[in-house]
């Protein structure tokens, strides 16, 4: 597929799906840096991993793997935790999850 105008794409790291960068929310790890920041407009230093709006793709499980294999360290339970709360005040659909 021809580009013929610059629109920033990015992969979600859990499910591979290809979408333009605001689709996506990044999640940004410094090197060497404790903690993460949950960067929906992707101006955060440091290495970023994308993730889609799909709950799947934010399933403790599945992000946890696909988080640490991009950010290239594992997740505390505590910035694991962090990335769960955003999904359920930002994303997720108004349903009391279990
Ligand atoms: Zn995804």
């Amino acid at each position: 597929m021809p580009k013929s105008r610059h629109i920033p794409e990015r992969s979600c790291v859990s499910c591979g799906a290809k979408m333009a960068k605001s689709q996506l929310v990044r999640i940004a790890s410094k090197n060497g840096q404790a903690g993460i920041t949950i960067d929906p407009t992707g101006m955060a230093p440091g290495r970023g991993a994308y993730l889609c709006r799909k709950p799947d793709c934010w399933d403790q499980s599945v992000g946890k793997r696909a988080l640490a294999r991009s950010l290239r360290r594992e997740l505390t339970d505590q910035e694991l935790e962090q990335v769960r709360a955003y999904y359920q005040e930002n994303l997720a659909p108004n349903v009391t999850a279990t």
